[in-house]
């Protein structure tokens, strides 16, 4: 095969595209990946005792985007992952010097045992988000199980002062509103069934909570402009009440009324 044949090949071929330099935040996922080392080797990714993170890794594509005429030879019948070869399922943090190895002597044992690694990562990484979500849920339907206990009169707490303590949720309005709209994103059905299944249950009035929450937002917002900090404040409020070891579970359970009060009409839309 001549490097014009080649060419061309690359040209039709709709996986090979152009290399794309990984965001910061790409970065930060391929190295987590990892565990912050080499997949290969062992090595450590990053010299944290210094100041300035070293680069001590790069950001390999298993498939090459653009192959050799050996590579592209070798590499004839292998599984490729992912769309393309800038596709995240196709690239993988690894050291320098297993990047170089890998580079210039690919074997199809090389490639296909790098590529067995990878996947083995992608489905770890499935099965962790999957539990997690399993926590979360449970820890949310912890919550909304113990909001039947909360008096009539519990619930008048809601209506405290803000405390001014720092400044530090300033500028955060969009942070907030990402947050809230992808709680309620994920957890919206399940909240809502939890909450249905508890409704006038030991005296539990949904519409008096949700009241309840407006009227503390109101009133909030009427001596504060900083919506994250009544946000925070409402998921504590709430995290104190029911005796909850998880924040997010409290957070996610006032951003449902949050957002179904419309009490924050101005960013969840
Ligand atoms: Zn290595």
């Amino acid at each position: 095969m001549t490097q014009e044949e080649l060419n061309k090949i690359i040209e039709k071929d709709s996986y090979l595209k152009e290399r794309e330099n990984p965001s910061s935040h790409d970065v930060a996922l391929y190295l987590g990946e990892v565990n912050h080392h080499c997949p290969l080797c062992g090595k450590a990714l990053i010299y944290r005792e210094q100041k300035k993170k070293n680069r001590l890794f790069q950001i390999a594509h298993i498939y090459p985007n653009r192959p050799t005429i050996a590579q592209y030879e070798t590499l004839k019948d292998v599984e490729r992952l992912g769309g393309n070869s800038e596709s995240f399922e196709n690239k993988i943090a690894i050291c320098l010097d297993c990047h170089s190895t890998q580079d210039y002597h690919t074997t199809v044992e090389d490639y296909n045992h790098l590529l067995d690694i990878k996947k083995r990562l992608l489905t770890e990484s499935a099965l962790n988000n999957a539990i997690r979500s399993l926590d979360v849920e449970r820890d949310v339907s912890i919550v909304i199980s113990r909001l039947t206990n909360i008096s009539e009169m519990e619930l008048a707490d809601l209506n405290y002062e803000p405390v001014y303590l720092t400044n530090k949720f300033e500028n955060s309005e969009l942070l907030i509103k990402t947050r809230i709209e992808s709680y309620v994103h994920i957890y919206f059905p399940y909240v809502r069934d939890c909450l249905k299944e508890i409704d006038g249950k030991n005296g539990f009035n949904q519409q008096v909570l949700a009241g309840q929450i407006r009227n503390c937002y109101l009133k909030m917002r009427d001596r504060s402009s900083n919506k994250s900090m009544i946000f925070y404040q409402m998921a504590d409020w709430l995290k104190n009440k029911t005796q909850s070891t998880s924040r997010e579970a409290c957070e996610i359970v006032i951003a449902f009324f949050v957002q179904n009060c419309e009490v924050f009409d101005e960013i969840t839309k």
